[in-house]
């Protein structure tokens, strides 16, 4: 299925012309750390860890062009030359008529919500992901999971477990009518269970279905490009056409889009909403001033968008895209073939760990993939971070905690930042740990904060 070549075929389109020196740590020092921390890997300190695998967001490394174009910045209030740029580059790669900037993709996901989504509202959506499904309810919606049952299920092969399940979603239509639903928001790739992809051919079918039914379909599209290059190298068809053709024809199946730029997109902070319909437009630009500033700034700073329409061009490189991916499919088959449980096939952004799998002896309510996470810093100072039960909260209506099917660690890399022998750190860690799975114990949630409690909850070792 893996059509990818493994080996280093995969290598590098660029070389390091800047380093950063990196503190090394001691286990005592680490274990002390995480302590501190409150066995949670986002309260640790960035200088006592040593591979960052917490994020991809926000953590990739700009190339020289980017860091030139920072140069550029027209840092006027309003009408920044580098606006003009990003709105080019967002109509020339993606094929979006309007776009409006934010801060990061959360900002964008408010105006989102606010401009489409009345009280009561359903949304349905290809697996949930934190903020979006946050800011959905926060703006009266309620959230409907219409993924394919395939993505919850860690070791199932299939190629697009990011796929739309119709018939889930004709039940919601069928139950709720088509008025209720504004839009369904639809991931590329789906970070939640695990990078998967959603195929070219089941967003037609989504298409054809919610065009007959008067919906919208909006795409979080932070890691299209990733997408596009599962659907040039599994579905039929697209083996000969370039990421960027692939990128264009999924945006053209959609109504508009949230993008994260912190991903794709090659920059350390930035994001943007893209829009088709001008009414939509006109009110989400009434709201960006309110929440994130003028239309043609919205929270970033000329320069940050100078480097986010060049990181954009950038991103939807077929060089780029191989070696990307080929680094986190290299890192995936060293730590299966140790025999450690990962969620399957390798996802585009990281490397899932099964904690359900990995550590059998400890039950849901332990928070086996907070402890993983925890237990594989100590070992290494790899930081990881975990996507399960303590991610997942609880149902706003009933207060109940959610038990997701998924208990994960995401090992989560970095664009254009690690080597291939830090890849090689990484996994013998994970191996190490595996190797004394029997003795990681659970934990118990000491503090938890009110919204995305998965940042700042604190734990104690039971
Ligand atoms: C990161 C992310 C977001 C939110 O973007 P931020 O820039 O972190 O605010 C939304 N959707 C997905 C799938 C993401 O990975």
């Amino acid at each position: 299925m893996e059509k990818i070549p493994i080996k280093h075929s995969w290598a590098e389109p660029y070389k390091i012309k800047m380093v950063e020196l990196l503190k090394m740590t001691t286990p005592a020092h680490r274990k002390r750390a995480i302590e501190a921390a409150g066995y949670n890997t986002f309260l640790l300190r960035s200088e006592d860890v040593y591979i960052d695998l917490l994020t991809d967001s926000g953590t990739s490394a700009m190339s020289d062009r980017q860091w030139s174009g920072m140069m550029l910045g027209d840092e006027a209030y309003a009408g920044s030359t580098n606006f003009y740029h990003l709105e080019e580059t967002v109509r020339d790669v993606y094929g979006y008529t309007y776009v409006i900037p934010t801060h990061q993709g959360r900002g964008a996901e408010n105006i989102l919500s606010k401009t489409l989504i009345k009280k009561g509202d359903i949304i349905p959506g290809n697996m949930y992901f934190t903020t979006t499904r946050l800011h959905q309810e926060l703006a009266g919606g309620i959230f409907h999971d219409v993924i394919i049952d395939e993505a919850h299920e860690a070791s199932n092969l299939h190629p697009f477990k990011g796929n739309v399940d119709l018939n889930k979603l004709d039940a919601l239509v069928k139950k709720h009518g088509a008025k209720k639903i504004p839009y369904v928001c639809v991931a590329v790739t789906v970070n939640m269970a695990g990078g998967q992809p959603i195929s070219m051919g089941n967003l037609k079918e989504l298409r054809a279905y919610t065009k007959k039914h008067g919906i919208k379909i909006i795409l979080d599209m932070t890691r299209i490009a990733e997408n596009a290059y599962f659907i040039q190298q599994r579905e039929e068809g697209f083996s000969k056409k370039s990421i960027r053709e692939i990128v264009r024809e999924i945006c053209n199946h959609t109504d508009g889009a949230t993008m994260s730029a912190k991903k794709d997109a090659l920059v350390n902070i930035g994001g943007f909403l893209a829009l088709n319909d001008p009414k939509d437009y006109e009110e989400a630009s009434n709201l960006v001033v309110v929440y994130e500033g003028l239309h043609t700034y919205g929270g970033l700073a000329g320069r940050d968008m100078e480097a986010m329409a060049i990181g954009i061009q950038e991103s939807v490189s077929d060089a780029h895209m191989k070696a990307r991916i080929g680094q986190v499919i290299y890192l995936g088959e060293q730590i299966k073939n140790f025999g450690v449980p990962i969620t399957e096939p390798i996802g585009g952004h990281g490397i899932f760990l099964d904690a359900k799998r990995f550590l059998p002896h400890l039950d849901q309510d332990k928070f086996p993939a907070q402890a993983l996470a925890a237990a594989l810093y100590i070992d290494s100072g790899v930081r990881s971070m975990e996507r399960g039960i303590v991610s997942s909260g609880r149902n706003p209506k009933t207060g109940k905690n959610y038990y997701p099917k998924l208990e994960l660690v995401r090992l989560t890399i970095p664009r254009r930042v690690y080597t291939q022998a830090h890849m090689d750190v990484i996994a013998e860690s994970v191996e190490n740990v595996f190797v004394h799975r029997a003795k990681i114990t659970g934990l118990k949630m000491v503090y938890e904060p009110k919204y995305l409690r998965f940042f700042q909850a604190r734990f104690e070792k039971l």
